[in-house]
């Protein structure tokens, strides 16, 4: 059974699943709050290391802040096969504020994953499920849907806001999702929910 813990110290909601053999972030904020996330990792009784991989559902600027960061602390950043191209679509963003605390990803230390092989990845960290490109809110958003229904899906639009979009492209995220056995939503930002 996978363990699901919740951290927040900014305004992106980060998940860490703890398998029974390695842990698995989801996300990370801002560049610049590495001290508030050490403080909630203190919060919530955990250490850096018991952090394996870091996986980050698309390359906007509040989600892959810190991942800089939590590489040079150790952990392994894997990146989808449909997100390479995407992983420094932010960096002008942090370049333009002047943020001292960003440093890009160094392509040469991440670890790559391909779509295909991510049952088996997650089967290696004793975590029963599937990562699944589902685009709409960006074109490198992926998702990760346990076998036991929860799945973290980032800042996909929620499902009652799919009719106002009319986007072929995010339905067909939303159906997969549903095929994969997805039955509760962890978003980033937005409330958690049942799906309907
Ligand atoms: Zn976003």
């Amino acid at each position: 059974m996978t363990k699901i813990i919740q951290l927040k110290y900014g305004n992106t909601k980060c998940y860490l699943l703890k398998g029974t053999k390695k842990n698995l972030l989801i996300d990370t904020d801002w560049a610049g709050t590495l001290p508030k996330f050490f403080q909630e990792l203190g919060r919530k009784k955990l250490k850096v290391q018991d952090i394996d991989y870091l996986l980050i559902t698309h390359y906007h600027p509040d989600h892959m802040g810190l991942a800089t960061d939590l590489m040079n602390l150790g952990i392994s950043l894997v990146v989808l096969d449909c997100q390479i191209a995407y992983i420094h679509q932010s960096d002008y963003i942090f370049q333009k504020e002047n943020n001292p605390d960003f440093q890009p990803i160094n392509d040469k230390h991440i670890h790559k994953l391909n779509l295909a092989d991510s049952r088996h990845f997650l089967s290696e960290c004793r975590i029963s499920g599937t990562i699944l490109s589902s685009p709409g809110h960006s074109v490198d958003s992926i998702s990760l849907v346990l076998d036991s229904g929860e799945a973290f899906v980032g800042d996909l639009y929620p499902q009652e806001q799919v009719p106002l979009y009319n986007n072929k492209i995010l339905s067909h995220s939303w159906k997969k999702l549903i095929s994969h056995g997805a039955t509760f939503i962890y978003f980033a930002h937005y409330a958690n929910e049942k799906v309907i």
